[in-house]
């Protein structure tokens, strides 16, 4: 069988730091603080923003919520931006997305101060991330870099194959990689014979955003298997983007969906926040 690796073990494993950083923080006199602003009451996001609450409350950094009106105008939501970055105390501001339809989602991710831009979306942040300058990384990629380190997964030298190209995953996957050396291919809806590039992967990253599309005919015998989806399946249960029974006796290492990357999430914005509060900033 593969090594599974265990998200939910090496989350809790880089919260305990955090915690350690933010009481280290909190003996020189520096409180960390997040902002988490919601527009709406989108059922999912209403689950996402509890989780990022808890995780603040239990590594010891202060959350601020947000939860404004679906019918909030685009100008009052980059009003209050605008509040929350001339605020001394306030160190990360979140804007959980996506923002209902009249509001402009770039226009918001811009008016976030970079120095607060936990999320790692502002384009200051990922022009960063592409010439190798410290800056926020958007923490889903940054977790899974992290899931690769602490199972003992080399990158340097190996074909990566990231499947999916957006903003908040696939790009900064693969820039990522990339600097840890890997060998990187990004894949798309356009791709042409998806199959034949993936089975040169000794590192697959899914994120394709479809229930258990990737079955083994994607995968190379011995590959590591990153699933980034999360769906609820017929039964309401959940599932990734990989179809990990089918998937699983083909590969050497494999995450689990629940238990994979989902809670490196949550975990890496608390490690973004308290970079947030360090004189040097975060690396
Ligand atoms: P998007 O829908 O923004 O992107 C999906 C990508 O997959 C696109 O680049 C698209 O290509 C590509 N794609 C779609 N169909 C195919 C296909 N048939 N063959 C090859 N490529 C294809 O999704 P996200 O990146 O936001 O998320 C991906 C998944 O990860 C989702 O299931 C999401 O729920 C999950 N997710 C999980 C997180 C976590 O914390 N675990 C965080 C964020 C997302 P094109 O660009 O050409 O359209």
């Amino acid at each position: 069988m593969p090594q599974m690796i265990d998200g939910k073990a090496i989350s809790a494993q880089i919260k305990d730091e955090v915690k350690e950083q933010v009481a280290a923080l909190a003996a020189q006199g520096k409180k960390v603080c997040l902002a988490v602003i919601q527009v709406g009451n989108d059922p999912a996001s209403s689950v996402y923003v509890g989780n990022k609450k808890k995780a603040c409350a239990y590594v010891g950094i202060e959350s601020l919520a947000y939860e404004l009106a679906a019918e909030t105008t685009q100008e009052e939501l980059l009003s209050l931006i605008g509040e929350l970055n001339a605020k001394d105390e306030v160190n990360g501001i979140l804007v959980q997305l996506p923002l209902p339809a009249h509001i402009d989602e770039d226009a918001v991710i811009q008016a976030i101060d970079p120095k607060k831009d936990v999320d790692g979306f502002h384009p200051q942040s990922v022009g960063a991330l592409c010439i190798g300058q410290p800056g926020f990384v958007s923490c889903t990629p940054a977790g899974i870099i992290q899931l690769l380190k602490r199972s003992g997964i080399e990158i340097a030298g190996k074909e990566c194959v990231v499947i999916g190209r957006s903003n908040i995953v696939g790009k900064p996957m693969s820039l990522l990689l990339l600097k840890e050396n890997g060998t990187v291919t990004v894949t798309h809806s356009r791709t042409k014979d998806l199959k034949e590039v993936t089975k040169r992967a000794d590192i697959l990253i899914v994120a394709v955003g479809k229930p258990k599309m990737i079955t083994r005919e994607y995968v190379k015998e011995g590959a590591v298997v990153i699933d980034v989806g999360i769906h609820r399946n017929e039964n309401n249960k959940l599932c990734g983007d990989v179809d990990y029974e089918d998937v699983a006796p083909v590969c050497s290492a494999i995450t689990p969906v629940p238990g994979g990357v989902g809670p490196m999430t949550i975990a890496m914005l608390m490690y973004n926040c308290c970079a947030a509060v360090q004189p040097a900033g975060v690396s």
